[in-house]
This record gives structure tokens, sequence and C-alpha cells, in this order.
């Protein structure tokens, strides 16, 4: 169960590229936010598409998420507003790339951000009180993605409505199974959201009901249309609900959110 004044702590992990875990950390972060959370959002991709998406130039990166899991500075550094009230976020650079190599067998070196979130409250006036973090993992079930893990209490899985969607989960499953018996035993699934879904695709539905068929009850009610609306939004250094509220793929992660929020009431209720 969640102690008073502690986040949700949720990473949003695919070892696929492509498959809208950025989309969904900045688009869901944002939807939350909306609805009265406090969200912070940790960048932990090299490539920095959530802190550029999320229209933090390059330039105003002083201080990220590289820095904090390289123990050169404190999280609440690295963090900075963003144009929606009350959705914050640590920015990453491409610095981060270079940290599996640069920490080699520091016995922490998997706890990094755990660690970093844990004070993340401590000795700040007014206090950074989030009720989410949500992190957006690198394309890589490497060291970063690790530490996502080893500092969560739940993974949201994007997977994309394509052919090959199943590739791959149950590799990710295995990865998450093993940071449980060794490194996070309270690391559960939140749950799978399907993105791109295309009703005009046979193929769509036909991955949607194998997903269903495969996962149960872990795949969230909500899914994510194809939506020109949400690939444009980036370039504008916006999310989608700021850029176009009224568009179907702004809805969508609306209804996620709520659905997210429900059943971590779910989970608070059987813990
Ligand atoms: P990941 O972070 O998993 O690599 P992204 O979130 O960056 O994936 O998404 C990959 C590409 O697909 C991006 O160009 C993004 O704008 C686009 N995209 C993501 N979700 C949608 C959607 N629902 N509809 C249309 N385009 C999308
Ligand atoms: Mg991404």
């Amino acid at each position: 169960m969640t102690e008073p004044g502690r986040p949700r702590i949720i990473a949003l992990a695919n070892q696929k590229g492509g498959v809208g875990k950025t989309t969904t950390a900045i688009n869901l972060g944002t939807a939350l936010a909306a609805i009265g959370e406090r969200v912070l959002i940790v960048d932990l991709d090299p490539q920095g598409n959530a802190s550029t998406g999320l229209g933090i130039d390059r330039r105003d990166r002083n201080c990220s998420t590289y820095d904090v899991l390289a123990g050169e500075a404190p999280l609440r550094d690295a963090v900075v507003p963003t144009a929606v009230p009350r959705l914050h976020i640590a920015a990453s650079t491409m610095d981060l790339s270079g940290l599996e190599l640069e920490l080699g067998h520091t016995r922490d070196r998997a706890f990094r951000l755990r660690d970093a979130i844990a004070v993340l409250n401590k000795d700040v006036d007014p206090p950074l009180d989030y009720t989410y973090v949500l992190i957006d993992c690198p394309p890589s079930l490497n060291l970063l993605t690790v530490n996502a893990m080893a500092a969560s209490d739940a993974i949201l899985v994007p997977l994309q409505c394509e052919f090959f969607a199943l590739e791959g989960l149950s590799q990710l499953l295995q990865t998450v199974e093993q940071v449980r018996s060794t490194l996070n035993p309270e690391l559960t699934i939140h749950g799978i959201v399907l993105t791109m879904f295309d009703s005009r695709n046979n193929l769509s539905s036909q991955v949607v009901a194998d997903v269903r068929q495969f996962m149960g009850k872990k795949v969230y009610d909500t899914m994510i249309p194809r939506n020109v609306r949400i690939s444009e939004a980036p370039s504008y250094g916006k999310p989608v609900l700021v850029y176009d509220l009224k568009c179907v793929g702004s809805e969508a992660y609306l209804k996620l959110a709520t659905e997210v929020i429900q059943r971590e009431r779910e989970l608070r209720t059987t813990h």
C-alpha cells in the first residue's frame, strides 16, 4: 500500500521502439495532471523524446537524469515545470547512453533511480508532493530499464496493435519476474495498453483479440487509436491534450487516466 505522501511509481516499459511508450508517458501524465494528480515524468531514454515533446529545450537541460543516476545531483535539481499545471519533468540528455559503462559493477548501480526518488521530498520547502511518478524507459532491457523497474511499484506496457505485438512480451515479462525475485519483490504489472489501434484494419482487431486472450484482465479496456493529432503534437512541444483537447486521441488518454486511477484504488483495497 502507498504510504501517505509517497507517489505511485509506474514505469512505461517495452524493449521495442516505436510502440508508444513516450507518447503514453507524456499524454497519460498530462491527463492525470488534468484531473488533479501531481505528476513527475522521469525521462530515462537518452533520446529525450519525452523532454522534447513537452517543450523542454535541450539548452535548458543543465541538470538531467544522467547527472542524477551518475550520483552528481539530487533528482529535484533535474526537475523542471512544463506548460501543463501540476506536470513536471526530469529531462534526459544523450549522456545517459554512456551510463551503463560508467557505472561498471558498482554495487548500487541498479538502485540509483530508486534511491534518488526516495529522497525527492526530503528537505524541500514547499515539498514536492507528487502523487504519480511516470518513468519513460528506453527501447531496451538495459541498466536504465532495470533501474526503472527496481524503482517502480508497477509496470505499464504499451503494446502496438501490429502483427508482432506479442513477440517480445514474454521476454519483457521474464525480465519483470527477474527484477521481482532479485531487486524489487513489490513490482507488479499495472496493465497493458493497446496503442495505435485502427478500427478499419482487420489485423488490428485480430491483434486486440489475441492480446486480450493471452493477457486477460491485465489489458486495459481503453485502447489508444491511431490518430494523426497524437503524432503531430510533439513537434509543437505539446501534449495532444493541449494541442487538440477535442480529438479522439485526447479523449482516449483521459479515459486511460481514469482507468489507471480506478485500478490503483482496486490495488489498494486488495493489498
Ligand atoms: P516509443 O517511445 O515506444 O519508442 P513513441 O511514443 O515515440 O514510441 O511513438 C512512436 C511514433 O509513433 C511517434 O512518432 C509517435 O508520434 C507515433 N505515435 C504514437 N502513438 C500514436 C498514435 N496513437 N497515433 C498516431 N501516432 C502515434
Ligand atoms: Mg520513447
